[in-house]
């Protein structure tokens, strides 16, 4: 797709509820181009009265409209269709995206459209194929779990994937028959409500999905602690996961899924093999979406024997990308999301410097790019374990690197006090590859690769105070659903 004036491209106004947009009185928030910072439109901030309305209006239409009682097929059936007409839909949604998210058009049209279609498809094929179970009890008796749709799922989702993870939470929890009301983060409120409005349009009973816009503290919160809400599906930081989990437990013990942060390793062996490979699967594990990714490989923890060369390499490879706007269809690297991530980066950065970090490459903002947040690419090196970088969630493309002599050391280097998201390693030792697998306190291990696929059957999620449950995978699908135990005698 060619490069575009992000001012042409029209916006939805307001909240996407019982299948029309709708606007409530009271506070609006300004929203912001990543690209260079101008503030592009404003969004109405939905109180607890429109939350209410949204919630109310979901839990009557997946009743009255027969969505979650309807044959599962039926409901693949709709979702196919939505997912055909994203895919129809590719140009105008990957505007959306690029104009008010940190993914370049070029990513958005050959990554993110099409994700979010095919993650929508895999749902569709797991609504008639998991559920239940039958037990051996007594001759005369039938011992059976049935799954059911727990109601209305409140979704939550992060401005750094705005659409794959709306298809992600939305995708599991309509295909097992709930309604859902989503709030996508008000950074990037935009492709999200137009992500909803085709649902509609692919058949979906108007009212099961509503989206509404606004603050965390706001809307999310009212979200949250809505009675008729009975499920959450958060993706975000691991303090608002924490507050989110107190929230849904005080209002109605309600399950969470949780995908949180993470300061994610990865483990390279003398014996990984080719070093420019090597350099480019590390290069974009931290790198990808200027390391904005819960998955990002931020740190590289890397033997003696081949440390340099693939150090050097990748020294090489944090010069070359050149910054550009959102919607430039050259552009490849892209910004921070906002001043405030910006800030945050800059601190962490400038306090691990302080604390004896070598600052090899990068370590600052790209000149001239406006108000647009660019980071360099950054190599810290030389950082003790309790070293801030090493400690906290960066999100930006920050990697550390640690250097190892032996397995031992590797391993205790991976070991991370908070987080347990995922893990790399690079080794062509099968039996190396095998023992790590199974050491390893993460969530995803990676071995000699270092980036999703659309093999959507594999669950991703977190251990520790990376979160809880998964997104993906049969396993989302089914925690979409509540187990009633029945016991029939003859
Ligand atoms: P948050 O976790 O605060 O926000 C994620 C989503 O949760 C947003 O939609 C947000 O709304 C909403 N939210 C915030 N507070 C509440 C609440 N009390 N109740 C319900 N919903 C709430 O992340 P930030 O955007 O503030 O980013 C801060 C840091 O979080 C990043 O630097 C990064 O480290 C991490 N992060 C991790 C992500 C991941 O993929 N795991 C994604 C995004 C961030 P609102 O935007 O209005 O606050």
């Amino acid at each position: 797709m060619s490069s575009f004036d992000p001012d042409s491209v029209g916006l939805s106004s307001g909240h996407f509820v019982d299948g029309a947009f709708t606007v409530a009185k009271g506070e609006t928030l300004s929203v912001m181009r990543p690209s260079d910072g101008k503030c592009y439109a404003e969004i109405n901030n939905a109180e607890a009265g429109l939350v209410d309305q949204a919630v109310t209006v979901a839990e009557e239409k997946r009743k009255s409209s027969g969505w979650s009682s309807c044959s599962p097929r039926e409901r693949g059936a709709v979702l196919r269709r939505w997912a055909d007409l994203i895919d129809a839909d590719i140009e105008y949604l990957a505007k959306l995206e690029a104009v008010g998210s940190t993914r370049p058009i070029s990513d958005v049209i050959s990554h993110e459209v099409p994700f979010t279609a095919e993650a929508l498809r895999f749902y569709a094929e797991c609504a008639d194929k998991f559920s239940g179970d039958v037990f051996p009890t007594r001759q005369d008796s039938l011992g059976m779990l049935i799954s059911e749709p727990y109601g209305v799922i409140g979704a939550i989702t992060p401005w750094n994937f705005p659409l794959s993870m709306a298809s992600w939470k939305c995708g599991a929890a309509l295909a097992s028959g709930n309604a859902v009301v989503l709030k996508p983060s008000e950074l990037t409120p935009f492709s999200t409500a137009r992500f909803a409005e085709l649902a509609v349009v692919a058949g979906l009973p108007a009212g099961v999905l509503n989206v509404v816009q606004g603050s965390g503290q706001t809307t999310g919160n009212a979200l949250v602690s809505h009675p008729l809400v009975r499920k959450i599906s958060f993706t975000g930081s691991t303090e608002t996961g924490a507050k989110i989990m107190c929230q849904a437990a005080l209002s109605g013990t309600k399950p969470v899924t949780l995908e949180l942060g993470g300061k994610s390793p990865q483990l390279v062996f003398d014996d990984a093999g080719d070093v420019d490979e090597i350099a480019e699967r590390i290069f974009l594990g931290f790198t990808t979406n200027a390391g904005q990714a819960c998955v990002s490989g931020s740190r590289l923890i890397i033997q003696k024997g081949i440390a340099n060369a693939v150090i050097d390499k990748l020294v090489e490879m944090c010069q070359q990308p050149v910054p550009g706007m959102t919607w430039n269809a050259e552009t490849r690297y892209c910004p921070l999301i906002d001043r405030r991530q910006g800030e945050k980066v800059h601190s962490i950065v400038s306090a691990s410097v302080q604390a004896g970090a070598e600052l090899i490459v990068g370590g600052k903002r790209f000149e001239d790019t406006a108000e647009g947040w660019f980071w360099q690419p950054t190599l810290l090196g030389n950082v003790s374990q309790d070293n801030i970088a090493v400690q906290q969630e960066i999100f930006g493309p920050v990697l550390t690197i640690q250097i190892f002599e032996n397995e031992e050391e590797a391993i205790a280097l991976a070991k991370h006090d908070i987080y347990g998201l995922c893990a790399g390693v690079h080794t062509l030792n099968l039996q190396r590859a095998m023992r790590l697998m199974r050491t390893l306190d993460a969530g995803t291990v990676w071995i000699n690769r270092y980036r999703r696929t659309k093999d959507f059957i594999i669950p991703t999620g977190g251990f520790q105070g990376s979160g809880m449950g998964k997104d993906l995978g049969r396993q989302s699908f089914e925690s979409c659903m509540r187990q009633k135990s029945v016991l029939i005698d003859f």
